[in-house]
C-alpha cells in the first residue's frame, strides 16, 4: 500500500479544456515559492504527455492520490495573480451557476494570448486619437437628471437600475455623465454593448467626451489587441472599458460602475461553450464588488421588468425623446388578399415614392438574408436541401450559390432540377437580395444600400455603407436585424417591417417578446431629427392582440399583460429552466444518453422538478449531427440548481457521455 499524500502541501489546480470538473493535484518542490502563490496565478504543468497552462486555486494537505503519483508543476508564470479575490469569486459563481468546469471559466476570462502562457506585458500601443473638438456634457432634462441623481446616490454600494428610456431619450448622455462622476472618484467603468462593430459611433462619442484612451474588447480584434485592452484595465492604465459580452470578466481592480446597454439583446447570452448571460453575470459582479449596475433599454427584457416588480431592480424611466427629435406614428398595412410585388404592397411602394420625393430616406427591414429561402422544382416538387441538416438551402443570387444557413455548406446554384432535369425551378420566399433587386426596378436611379451579414463581410464595408447613409447618398436602406441596433440615421423618416407575421406565429414562448422588441427598436430608427417619423408594418393580421396592444398602449402595457400570461402558464421568469442538449453523428446515442440522464435525475428528484423529454431538437439534424434535448423546469431557482449540481456530478461518468457532445444551458433564451 502506498501512502496517501497527507500532510504534504498539495496545489489544487484548475486545468482548462479537459473533460473533468475536478481540480487537479500537483506538488511544488520549492517550499518558499508556495508561500508566495496567490490564487489565480498561471502555472505550467505536465498533463499526460503535454504541457498545459493552468490556474492555481488553493493549497490543501489532502489528496486522494498516492504521493508518488502526484507530479510537480513545471513553473509559475505570474508573480502576482492577475485576478482579484472578487474576480475569482465571480468566476467561481459562474462555474457553479452555469455548471461549467472552473478551469474553463477562468480560461474564458483570459484573453487568448495569456491563455497560451505568454507574459502579461502590454505590447506596443497605437497613439491616442486626438479630436479637434471636445464634446461638452449637455444640459440634462429633468428625467435624465433624476436618473443621474438616483444612480449616483448609490455609488459605492450594490444596486441595480433599469434605465427604461425610449430610443433617443438620452440614455447615452446619462451614461456619460455617470461615467464622468465615477472618473472623478478615480474608479473604473465597464460598459457592455451587444455588438461594437455595429456601433462605431459610440466609441467615438466616448473618446470625444472623455479625451482619454477607451479600452475596447470584442471578438473581431486581434489576440494582441484583446490582450492589451485586458491588461490596460487590469493594471489600471485605463479607466473605461467598452466591450461585448466576454468583457464582463475583465479584471478591473477599481471598478465603480457597470453599464449594460440594450440589456434585452439576446447577444448578451453566449450560445456555445459556457452558456452565460453577460447581463446576469454583470449583476452578480456588481453584487460582489458592491457597486451599482445600470441596465439600459427602450424595450426591457421580461426578466428585468419582473425584477422591477419584485423590487430587486429600481425602475428609472425616460419617456420622452431628448433634444429636437419629433414623434413617430405607427400604421398597419393590411396585406391580406393584396397583390404584392415581391413582398411589397402597393401602399408601401406609394409611401416610399412620397418619402423619396421629399428627399428623405426610407429604411426597410426583413429578417432574412440571401435571395430566397427555398428552391423548388415546378414539375416534381424537388427541394434543394442541405445534406447535413434538416434545412433548405438558401439561394444566394449574387454569388450564384445555394448555402445552408445552419452549417455553412455551399453548392453551385443549379438551373436544372437534379431529379427530373426540368429547367422550371421556382424561388419561394423573400430575402434581402430579392427585395434589393425589386427595389432597383421600382425606384430607378435611386441608391439602395443593403445591410446584412453577407454585405458587410468585407472589412470596412459597414463603415462605407454607414457613411453613405449619413451623407444622404443612400436613398433606400434595406437590411436585417443588424439595422435594429443603435444606429443614428437622422434623415430616415419612414421605416417599414415587411413581414411581421412570421414572428406572430412561432412555437417558442419568447417569440412575442422578441417581436415586440424588434418592432419598437426598428421604429426607434425613424424620425430622429427635426422631422416626424412614420413606421409601417405589413401584416395579414392587423387585429392581432399583440399588435393592437403594443400600438395603442405601448411596450410597457404590452409587457405587463404578456407577463401575466407567462405567470398563468408558469413560464419564465415565473419559473426557471435549464436545457440539456446532446448530439452525435450516431443517430441513437444522443437520445439514449439523455434517457439515462433523465432516469438518474428522476431518481434523485425530491422536489418534483419537471423533467421534460428527451425529445428530438426542433432541428433534429444539423451539420451531420443528430440532436436531442431534455428540459428541466421549476419555480424555485435553488431547487432546480441543486438537482442540476447533483446530476452533473454523475453525468460526466456515464459511459455514453464520452460518445456524445452534450451541454447544459441554464436560463436558455430559446429552446432551439
Ligand atoms: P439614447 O441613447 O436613449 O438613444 P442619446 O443619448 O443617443 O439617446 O440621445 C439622442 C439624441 O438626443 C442625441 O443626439 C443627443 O445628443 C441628444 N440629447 C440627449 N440628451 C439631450 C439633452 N438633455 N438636451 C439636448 N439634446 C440631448
Ligand atoms: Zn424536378
Ligand atoms: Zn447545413
Amino acid at each position: 500500500m502506498s501512502e496517501k499524500a497527507n500532510h504534504t502541501t498539495i496545489l489544487k489546480v484548475a486545468i482548462p479544456s479537459v473533460p473533468f470538473f475536478e481540480l487537479f493535484d500537483y506538488l511544488c518542490l520549492d517550499e518558499m515559492l508556495i508561500q508566495t502563490l496567490q490564487p489565480g496565478v498561471r502555472l505550467k504543468v505536465p498533463f499526460g504527455r503535454q504541457t498545459k497552462v493552468a490556474f492555481f486555486i488553493e493549497i490543501s494537505d489532502q489528496s486522494a492520490y498516492p504521493l508518488e503519483k502526484i507530479k510537480p508543476i513545471i513553473n509559475v508564470i505570474d508573480h502576482n495573480s492577475l485576478l482579484s479575490a472578487v474576480d475569482l469569486a465571480l468566476l467561481r459563481w459562474v462555474s457553479q451557476y452555469y455548471h461549467a468546469p472552473i478551469g474553463d471559466v477562468i480560461n474564458a476570462a483570459f484573453p487568448v494570448a495569456l491563455r497560451q502562457g505568454k507574459p502579461a506585458n502590454v505590447t506596443k500601443l497605437p497613439l491616442n486619437k486626438q479630436y479637434a473638438t471636445q464634446l461638452a456634457p449637455l444640459q440634462c432634462n429633468q428625467t435624465q437628471q433624476a436618473a443621474i441623481d438616483s444612480i449616483s446616490q448609490a455609488f459605492h454600494q450594490f444596486s441595480v437600475f433599469l434605465l427604461d428610456g425610449v430610443t433617443g431619450s438620452g440614455k447615452t448622455e446619462v451614461y456619460m455623465q455617470l461615467i464622468e462622476k465615477v472618473l472623478q472618484n478615480d474608479q473604473q467603468i465597464l460598459v457592455l454593448v451587444p455588438e461594437i462593430t455595429l456601433t462605431p459611433q459610440l466609441q467615438k462619442r466616448f473618446e470625444q467626451r472623455f479625451n482619454q484612451r477607451i479600452a475596447i474588447s470584442h471578438s473581431k480584434l486581434s489576440d494582441n489587441q484583446r490582450k492589451n485592452a485586458w491588461l490596460l484595465m487590469q493594471n489600471q492604465s485605463c479607466q473605461i472599458l467598452l466591450g461585448t459580452r466576454s468583457a464582463v470578466f475583465t479584471p478591473m481592480p477599481t471598478i465603480g460602475l457597470i453599464i449594460l446597454d440594450e440589456e434585452h439583446d439576446s447577444s448578451f447570452k453566449q450560445q456555445e461553450g459556457i452558456h452565460f448571460s453577460a447581463r446576469d453575470v454583470a449583476v452578480m459582479r456588481g453584487k460582489l464588488a458592491d457597486i451599482p449596475v445600470v441596465l439600459g433599454s427602450a424595450t426591457p427584457s421580461f426578466e428585468s421588468l419582473y425584477n422591477v416588480q419584485q423590487r430587486r431592480y429600481q425602475h428609472l424611466k425616460l419617456p420622452f425623446r431628448a433634444g429636437v427629435a419629433s414623434s413617430v406614428s405607427v400604421e398597419l398595412i393590411d396585406i391580406c388578399q393584396q397583390r404584392l410585388n415581391e413582398g411589397l404592397s402597393t401602399e408601401l411602394i406609394a409611401q416610399i415614392h412620397t418619402t423619396l420625393a421629399k428627399n428623405e430616406q426610407v429604411l426597410l427591414f426583413i429578417n432574412r438574408r440571401g435571395f430566397a429561402p427555398t428552391l423548388m422544382c415546378h414539375y416534381c416538387a424537388w427541394v434543394a436541401c442541405c445534406h447535413a441538416c434538416d434545412a433548405n438551402l438558401v439561394i444566394h443570387q449574387h454569388k450564384r450559390l445555394l448555402r445552408c444557413h445552419h452549417c455553412g455548406s455551399e453548392q453551385d446554384l443549379v438551373v436544372r432540377c437534379p431529379r427530373c432535369s426540368s429547367n422550371e425551378l421556382v424561388r419561394l420566399g423573400l430575402g434581402t437580395e430579392r427585395i434589393e433587386s425589386v427595389l432597383a426596378q421600382l425606384f430607378v436611379g435611386k441608391t439602395i444600400v443593403r445591410l446584412d451579414r453577407d454585405s458587410i463581410q468585407r472589412k470596412g464595408a459597414l463603415e462605407h455603407y454607414l457613411l453613405q447613409i449619413l451623407s444622404g447618398d443612400a436613398h433606400i436602406i434595406l437590411g436585417t436585424q443588424l439595422l435594429a441596433k443603435g444606429h443614428h440615421f437622422p434623415n430616415v423618416t419612414v421605416v417599414a417591417i415587411l413581414d411581421v407575421d412570421s414572428g406572430l406565429f412561432s412555437t417558442d414562448f419568447h417569440a412575442h417578446e422578441k417581436l415586440a422588441q424588434l418592432i419598437i427598436q426598428v421604429s426607434g430608427r425613424a424620425g430622429r431629427a427635426d422631422k416626424a417619423g412614420k413606421v409601417l408594418l405589413q401584416t395579414r393580421q392587423p387585429n392581432h392582440q399583440l399588435l393592437t396592444e403594443l400600438l395603442t398602449d405601448g411596450y410597457e402595457t404590452f409587457a405587463k399583460s404578456a407577463l401575466k400570461e407567462r405567470e398563468i402558464a408558469g413560464m419564465p421568469p415565473y419559473s426557471y429552466q435549464a436545457l440539456m442538449r446532446a448530439q452525435a453523428d450516431n443517430e441513437s446515442f444522443p437520445c439514449s444518453f439523455l434517457e439515462t440522464v433523465a432516469e438518474y435525475a428522476q431518481s434523485i428528484n425530491e422536489h418534483s422538478v419537471k423533467i421534460l423529454g428527451p425529445i428530438s431538437a426542433p432541428m433534429a439534424k444539423r451539420a451531420g449531427s443528430y440532436r436531442y434535448q431534455l428540459l428541466f423546469q421549476h419555480h424555485n431557482r435553488r431547487v432546480l440548481q441543486q438537482l442540476l449540481t447533483d446530476m452533473i456530478a454523475q453525468v460526466s461518468h456515464l459511459k455514453l457521455a464520452a460518445k456524445v457532445r452534450w451541454s447544459l444551458d441554464v436560463d436558455p433564451i430559446d429552446l432551439y
